[in-house]
């Protein structure tokens, strides 16, 4: 039995692999969670915290992997020290066949019931924010708002609000395959994933990652990624919408009345976002990051915040009713908004420096997302919209040729 800092699959292809090991244990976590050096340690917990891992399956060896965290290797490294040590190893695991259950709820539109406003959160991840507090916020949210149409608080929505729990990008995949029709008609998509944080002992903020935009495929200054980091995003894959700067809106009201941090990060993937984005519905995510207990045996209540889970609640809640239900009024109001980012955006690229390609992308991308708020309205495109929408890319081409 082989005990190593290296990661988990690596040390498993050393140890089982290359040198017949029975198993081995692995005491790497990814730098956010915890550095390599205890001198340099700001928390107790750090002795004790370990990520999970995944080791390949071996039919004929059966080799075991185990995470540690520093505290049981020191007690390990302490007795190999005093010399030979036996171990008893018990694994319990098995392979099983069995269905991959989704839960859909529903609160239909009343006049487009067949364009849906659709949001995810996953639970195949056992962790207390990911995505337990994804899934409860999503709860939390459609209750909320039934309860308020129900009671008469709310107008019902009208397109269709769709609430789906699914084993994470694969139940997506599986929704939108399986429904191709209504898949074809979804507006927008909104993930839910580590939605409850508590900052204070996680770290990091709320984030919102962008559906894809020229950030996901220049680097800006101004848009870092996080510790996550970025994936290949293709330039000819961008298609601009209102999506990032209406939510983006939404959320910074909330901000603005509870004095909640909200910040963005372009788009990296891979979580329910990335089945949708890449059917061709915008879809952004609802997340948290960084988080020094992500995906690791921490990752427990204590470390939720109730107020954070309502804030995003809210939030996401108050987008999806919007974009459901947007009247003409709405739409001339999201014009000038994406106008204005646009106009902000452009000003900040010719301050950052942007090549000419970087402010073509920028420009194509906002008059694109000028031209989606057409369909923005419920009761289907308006003259009214149309026009404000026409004088509003022509005054962001003239400007971008400025
Ligand atoms: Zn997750």
């Amino acid at each position: 039995i082989v005990l190593g800092s290296a990661p988990v699959g690596q040390l498993w292809e050393q140890a089982v692999k290359a040198r017949g090991a029975v198993g081995i244990v692995s005491t790497a976590d990814a730098p956010y969670i915890r550095p390599d050096d205890p001198a340099t340690f700001t928390a107790a917990d750090q002795w004790d915290v370990l990520q999970w891992g995944s080791v390949p399956y071996d039919p004929e060896r059966k080799a075991f992997g185990f995470k540690a965290g520093l505290r049981a290797a020191a007690r390990m490294r302490a007795r190999l020290r005093e010399g030979s040590v036996r171990l008893k190893v018990t694994v319990r695991s098995a392979f099983y066949d069995g269905p991959a259950r989704s839960l859909i709820a529903e609160i239909p539109g009343t006049r487009r019931p067949d364009q849906r406003i659709v949001m995810v959160a996953h639970v195949q991840e056992p962790g207390a924010n990911d995505d337990g507090s994804g899934c409860g916020t999503l709860a939390a949210l459609a209750i909320a708002i039934a309860a308020a149409v129900r009671e008469g608080a709310l107008p019902p929505p009208g397109r269709t609000l769709m609430f789906m729990w699914a084993d994470e990008v694969a139940g997506s995949r599986h929704w939108l395959a399986s429904h191709a029709d209504a898949a074809r008609r979804v507006q927008y998509m909104f993930a839910l994933d580590m939605t409850g944080e508590d900052t204070s002992k996680t770290g990091g903020t709320f984030l919102i990652e962008k559906q894809p935009d020229p950030s996901a495929v220049w680097p800006r200054p101004s848009d870092p990624h996080t510790a996550w980091g970025a994936s290949e995003v293709k330039a000819a894959s961008l298609k601009g919408s209102l999506l990032n700067d209406l939510h983006l809106a939404i959320c910074r009201r909330r901000a603005r009345d509870v004095q909640w941090i909200v910040r963005t990060n372009p788009y990296e993937g891979g979580s329910d976002h990335t089945a949708f984005g890449d059917a061709g519905i915008p879809s952004l995510l609802n997340w948290h990051f960084t988080d020094r207990y992500y995906h690791t045996n921490l990752d427990r209540p204590d470390k939720t915040s109730a107020a954070e889970m309502v804030n995003v609640g809210v939030a996401v809640a108050t987008s999806a009713w919007f974009l459901a239900s947007a009247s003409d009024r709405d739409a001339l109001a999201v014009v000038d908004l994406v106008a204005q980012a646009a106009a902000d955006r452009l000003g900040l690229e010719r301050r950052q420096g942007a090549s000419a390609e970087i402010m073509t992308a920028w420009t194509k991308w906002y008059r694109e997302a000028l031209a989606s708020v057409k369909a923005l309205p419920v009761i289907g495109p308006t003259a009214d919209v149309d026009a404000r929408v026409g004088a509003a890319i022509r005054a962001l081409s003239a400007a971008a040729t400025r």
